[in-house]
């Protein structure tokens, strides 16, 4: 079964995200800083455990906290920060919802 297109779409989406992150606020060019790999490579790892797969709510949403606290907190850091940029930066990623909910936490 190839890999399910809600699936990919998110990784993109969190993928875009850390970079961006990461370029402006670690000062970073092109390359992730150890530690935003770290967090993406946690990410995708999250996403391909995803029991929801096609039906998956945003992580946000999620009833299943999956990640780890100190990571789920850089997470978190990364979507508020990158999150309305991404909107500017690319339009048709809609992270909206990522973001509403894994503020109302
Ligand atoms: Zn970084």
């Amino acid at each position: 079964m190839p890999e399910q297109k809600r699936i990919r779409r998110e990784k993109k989406t969190v993928g875009e995200m850390v970079r961006l992150y990461c370029r402006e606020r670690h000062g970073s060019g092109g390359e992730l800083c150890p530690e935003c790999q770290e967090l993406l490579a946690y990410a995708f790892k999250r996403l391909d455990h995803c029991k929801f797969g096609e039906s998956k709510p945003a992580c946000g949403k999620c009833k299943v906290h999956c990640y780890k606290p100190e990571l789920r907190q850089k997470i978190i850091g990364v979507m508020r920060y990158a999150g309305p940029k991404m909107i500017y930066h690319h339009p048709l990623i809609a992270v909206r919802h990522l973001l509403d909910g894994m503020k109302s936490k």
